[in-house]
């Protein structure tokens, strides 16, 4: 049966967001940019231990125990931490609750594309100034009048990092609208902008547990800001859903946390096979921005690119490609285990020739 015209008139449609290829056979998958490494020991402890009879009850709907630990971790208060199923939910109710005006919300022309999906969904109006012929963004396009502005540092797909001096020229030019710094993966990069927080009232930073601490099946993410805004984004959330964060989420996502040394040598690890594979890569005549995040976004200036993802899917390798525009030549390529990337190259060495 099709639903008639006159009833769909009334219904809320959009364009969703389109995630990578979630494959369930064994693949080498380095396609949406997830940790090839366990999570801390602690974590799959805390799964061991989980007392089934407890899932009766609600979990605390203040995560209170993973806010705390997020608190010490950063060394900000807990009325200054929020967190939420992923930071796809924080960056989603962030639109919600900071994007409310008539002006439009500026984000880059190339990055997360999951921003335009959320405008569209909450009918805020946006534009995005586009990145320059080197993919970077030009910080003077985020000097106009503005609702709002976001932006992923480092970039998604460029994998570009910008330095704190840039972020903070954006969030200095802004006083008067918020400015959401989306830091997926700026453990791969560099300095954080929550040094900034205690300086700018609009400034939120939102991180997750998906990349570095390698959880993304676990789905945490969380936003630190000032208290004023955090109790802004809270009342959002309670109106929307009380218990975001299941029993299982707060328990292992506070191991996670706990375990700085196990944290900071899983960084370290994708940090030396990035750096390796981009040797690897140059070697084999491709050419990328200077990757800082767990990808890399290269191009091969002889092989088409939607050619070389079709023939690696063929060989069980998933890499992610967009079809069409200015990125249409580029493969995003997440770092995976030293032996992933080897078999990769190996693939690319016979192929390429
Ligand atoms: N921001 C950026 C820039 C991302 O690439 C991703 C990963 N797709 C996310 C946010 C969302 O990650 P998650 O919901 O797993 O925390």
């Amino acid at each position: 049966m099709t639903v008639r015209p006159e009833l769909m008139r009334n219904i809320r449609t959009t364009e969703p967001y389109v995630p990578g290829e979630q494959p369930q056979n064994k693949v080498i998958k380095l396609n949406t940019n997830e940790n090839p490494y366990p999570p801390a020991p602690g974590v799959e402890r805390a799964l061991r231990e989980m007392d089934a009879d407890r899932l009766r009850l609600y979990p605390d709907p203040a995560a209170e125990a993973l806010v705390k630990e997020l608190a010490d971790f950063y060394g900000v208060g807990e009325n200054q931490v929020f967190v939420g199923v992923g930071s796809d939910d924080v960056l989603s109710l962030c639109f919600l609750t900071f994007f409310n005006s008539d002006r439009p919300v500026l984000f880059p022309d190339i990055t997360y594309s999951f921003y335009k999906v959320w405008a569209d969904l909450y009918r805020i109006p946006y534009e995005c100034p586009a990145l320059d012929e080197d993919f970077r963004i030009r910080k003077e396009d985020y000097y106009r009048e503005n609702g709002g502005i976001i932006f992923p540092n480092p970039n998604a797909p460029t994998a570009i990092y910008e330095d704190l001096d840039f972020v903070e020229n954006i969030v200095s030019h802004n006083r008067n609208s918020i400015v959401i710094v989306d830091e997926a993966y700026v453990d791969f990069a560099g300095r954080s902008a929550m040094e900034l927080i205690g300086k700018y009232d609009n400034l939120i930073v939102v991180q997750t547990f998906s990349k570095a601490r390698s959880m993304a099946g676990m789905r945490i993410g969380y936003a630190v800001s000032n208290p004023d805004l955090i109790r802004c984004l809270n009342d959002v959330k309670y109106s929307f859903n009380s218990y975001t964060m299941s029993q299982a989420a707060i328990a292992c996502g506070v191991e996670a946390v706990r375990d700085r040394e196990y944290f900071e040598k899983n960084v370290r690890k994708i940090i030396e096979t990035r750096e390796w594979a981009k040797e690897e890569l140059r070697k084999l005549g491709f050419v990328f921005p200077d990757a800082k995040a767990n990808f890399i976004f290269a191009r091969h200036p002889r092989y088409d690119a939607g050619e070389l993802f079709r023939a690696l899917k063929d060989h069980d390798i998933y890499v992610r490609h967009w079809d069409g525009g200015r990125i249409g030549q580029y493969l995003r390529i997440t770092v995976g285990k030293r032996e992933e990337m080897e078999a990769l190259f190996s693939f690319l060495k016979s192929y390429l020739k």
